[in-house]
């Protein structure tokens, strides 16, 4: 690469940290940043292109139309396993194309098909010491289709865990733990447990959602859950099977190819699906009537991450400075377990990413102000140093995750790529602990803030200029500190 080049791409960057650090000072395309001549005539062609550019390339106008189609009635809030996603799908991949992205192997026409598989449990019948246990004390979380197990262990096709959680067990731990050992658990819970039971059954009751994997059938297991005082099983029998819906779905992947740098990968990414129609029931007319459905439209969640992601693709294919590969991902079933961006992680090789930028929710300002954004896992990997050493110059900081006993590190889908030990972190700006409009019908286009989304996004540029240039090459996340995934649920 000759000098000028690097001169001007290094220029080009921090020319668009000052056009950013203007942002704070609204329009400022008319700045004299003082350069030599020289450097003024070169600068001045990049100071016009580049500090309108990102004015260009990233604005209010075309942020709203991307975000308040994606939050439409029309798209019926992206529900996984509806047609509703699918023009949504077809949305984003007209977007991708429009901007200038191109396909890669695993996505023809953007889209990555994968299939997920629904378990939904349909019988379970328990006796434990000869007395059958009644069904509303009873619950199972299986991947299995059908299962029988019997007290005369030889009859059984599996090894079956007889398990007793006492009045003074840590029921979520232990089966936390058994959903990590996988396999078949026979679980006898203290009736002190009632109420976390019933959560677990109304939530075991919706059925598992499994990505089809080739070897799927090995994974994965049961678990069966008897509330009962019985403190000693010494007979047991147990029957239970489920119903298995496949269902194809898609993540939505475009590439921008890169040039010295090629091999090696940025990743934007979003998740487009979200929780769909809910039937409310309205009870004060004393009948249990169907009132007018009521729609999720996920505005924050994610529609704000996706129009990010579209936008970023139009500003860097605008800029065409991008010596890595840039990626952009909206991935499906984020929602219901990450499932899109766990089949995209068998897709990819982890080593060629040198980063994950995962934007989650930035659709309303942060407690540190407008267009101000943070990070999860700021502690697992140096990326938010480098990006802040790149913004310092303009007074400018990705501030860390501000709720970290929420665990937002493993809320979303940074974390399949962080257990592959790519720097895989989320963005947001949620204030996740006063949000009211957080996974609530009241999450659409009105409860945004249009202009600081815009700043949130502009900021996100800026910050990732230095990755897309390859002047920066974050630490890796060491995998062995990542919370796997549980086996059965
Ligand atoms: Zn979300």
């Amino acid at each position: 690469m000759t000098k000028k080049r690097l001169k001007s791409v290094a220029l080009a960057t921090s020319l668009t940290l000052l056009a950013l650090a203007c942002l704070s000072l609204s329009s400022c395309s008319n700045i004299d940043l003082g350069l030599d001549s020289e450097t003024s005539n070169a600068t001045v062609d990049d100071k016009k292109s580049t500090a309108t550019t990102i004015d260009n390339t990233i604005t209010l106008e075309q942020i709203t139309e991307d975000v308040s189609y994606l939050a439409s009635d029309e798209l019926k809030g992206r529900d996984n396993f509806t047609l509703d996603i699918r023009h949504a799908a077809d949305f984003i991949a007209k977007r991708f194309n429009e901007v200038g992205l191109t396909t890669a192997k695993s996505a023809p026409n953007f889209k990555q098909q994968y299939s997920v598989q629904r378990i939904t449990p349909n019988t379970l019948t328990v006796e434990i010491n000869g007395q059958a246990i009644s069904s509303e004390l009873l619950s199972m979380a299986t991947t299995k289709t059908e299962f029988s197990w019997h007290s005369n262990a030889q009859e059984n096709n599996q090894p079956v865990n007889m398990v007793m959680i006492g009045e003074d067990d840590n029921m979520r731990k232990s089966l936390r733990e058994l959903n990590n050992q996988g396999g078949q658990h026979l679980v006898l819970l203290h009736p002190k447990h009632e109420e976390s039971f019933k959560r677990y059954q109304s939530y075991f009751a919706q059925g598992l959602t499994k990505l089809v994997t080739k070897n799927a059938t090995e994974q994965g297991g049961v678990i069966v859950m008897a509330l009962t005082d019985i403190s000693k099983a010494k007979t047991f029998s147990v029957k239970g099977n489920a119903t298995v819906t496949d269902t194809t779905l898609s993540n939505v992947v475009g590439i921008l190819p890169g040039k010295s740098r090629a091999n090696e990968v940025v990743l934007y990414s979003a998740h487009y699906d979200h929780l769909g129609i809910k039937p409310s029931i309205d009870d004060t007319s004393n009948s249990q009537s169907q009132t007018p459905t009521e729609i999720y439209n996920g505005a924050d969640d994610d529609a704000s991450g996706v129009s990010a992601i579209i936008n970023l693709a139009n500003h860097f294919a605008q800029m065409g400075n991008n010596e890595r590969t840039l990626m952009f991902a909206a991935f499906s079933a984020e929602e219901i377990g990450g499932f899109g961006s766990r089949h995209f992680s068998t897709h990819v090789e982890p080593t060629s990413i040198t980063a994950m930028i995962n934007i989650e929710m930035i659709g309303k300002p942060a407690m540190f102000g407008d267009g101000t954004v943070w990070m999860t896992g700021m502690d697992r990997s140096n990326l938010g140093e480098q990006l802040n050493q790149a913004l310092a110059p303009q007074n400018l900081k990705v501030y860390a995750d501000p709720y970290p006993k929420q665990n937002l590190f493993y809320r979303s889908d940074n974390a399949t790529l962080a257990r592959l030990g790519v720097p895989a972190h989320s963005f947001s700006s949620t204030q996740l602990d006063k949000d009211q409009h957080y996974h609530q019908v009241t999450d659409d286009i009105n409860s945004l803030n249009l202009p600081s989304m815009l700043q949130v996004i502009k900021m996100l540029a800026i910050a990732t200029t230095p990755l897309v240039d390859g002047s920066i090459t974050p630490s890796r996340i060491d995998p062995n500190k990542v919370k796997r995934n549980g086996l059965i649920y």
